[in-house]
């Protein structure tokens, strides 16, 4: 499977071809595909996944950080993203990094509290309650734990590893043809997790997409500059911005 959006579209039109029915954690049905998103690097990037759903009538979860470096959702641009989600009909989970907090890890209560915050500040954001938390770059601690979070689903929760077939698309490669495991439908419950900054309308080489990603971080910060730093131009021109 190619990481383009066609390729995606594609992907869909299987999982719907092979009977599964797109369903949220907590639902309980047989032949269950539960469709993730974890959101790294680039809210942007979520907007022509959802897109591509939402024409397809699947539902599914973005998890977003409130503690990264790369984007904020507590910013215009970040808030107009989480609307855009939400009005087409998906729903947006905590994706939580642990590393934010050294001071807490190897302390599943702790751990337990800062998540049950994180998701309330979430929901006040959003305007919607969080019900969902998935972890970003997970220890091997913090799944042993297998933490049990009043009020909110915990996707890395043995349940959903143990009943679910699990596949995800992370570091850019597929561990297993997922394809073929739609296709053969040996499992009644998938979990799959895509990261929607992996694809394109061209596809991308690994390095290409982290290259331009970095690279286009310039043009970025001069456009936020131009709001925030009154005749920009007069200081730094258009032109003299490097990279992509
Ligand atoms: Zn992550």
């Amino acid at each position: 499977m190619k990481f383009t959006y066609l390729s995606y579209e594609k992907l869909l039109n299987s999982i719907i071809k092979n009977n599964y029915i797109f369903s949220d954690y907590k639902d309980n049905v047989e032949k269950a595909v539960i469709l993730r998103h974890d959101v790294d690097y680039s809210l942007e990037k979520t907007i022509r996944i959802a897109e591509i759903e939402k024409k397809n009538n699947v539902n599914s979860t973005f998890f977003i950080m409130l503690t990264c470096d790369f984007y904020n959702i507590f910013s215009l641009s970040g808030r107009n993203v989480v609307d855009k989600l939400l009005s087409l009909g998906h729903d947006i989970g905590l994706h939580f990094d642990e590393m934010r907090y050294p001071e807490i890890i190897g302390k599943p209560k702790e751990i337990i509290d800062k998540i049950v915050l994180e998701a309330s500040i979430l929901s006040k954001v959003i305007g919607k309650e969080v019900t969902k938390v998935s972890m970003h770059r997970p220890s091997k601690e913090i799944i042993e734990a297998n933490l049990t979070i009043p009020q909110i689903v915990n996707t890395y929760s043995y349940k959903y590893f143990s009943e679910y077939k699990y596949i995800s698309d992370s570091r850019r490669r597929w561990r297993e043809p997922i394809l073929d495991i739609i296709n053969g439908r040996q499992y009644e419950k998938i979990q799959i997790l895509i990261h929607p900054f992996w694809y394109n309308d061209e596809e991308l080489s690994l390095e290409d997409t982290i290259r331009m990603y970095v690279n286009s971080a310039n043009r970025e910060r001069y456009r936020n500059l131009i709001d925030n730093f009154t005749n920009l131009f007069e200081v730094m021109r258009d032109k003299d911005v490097m990279g992509v």
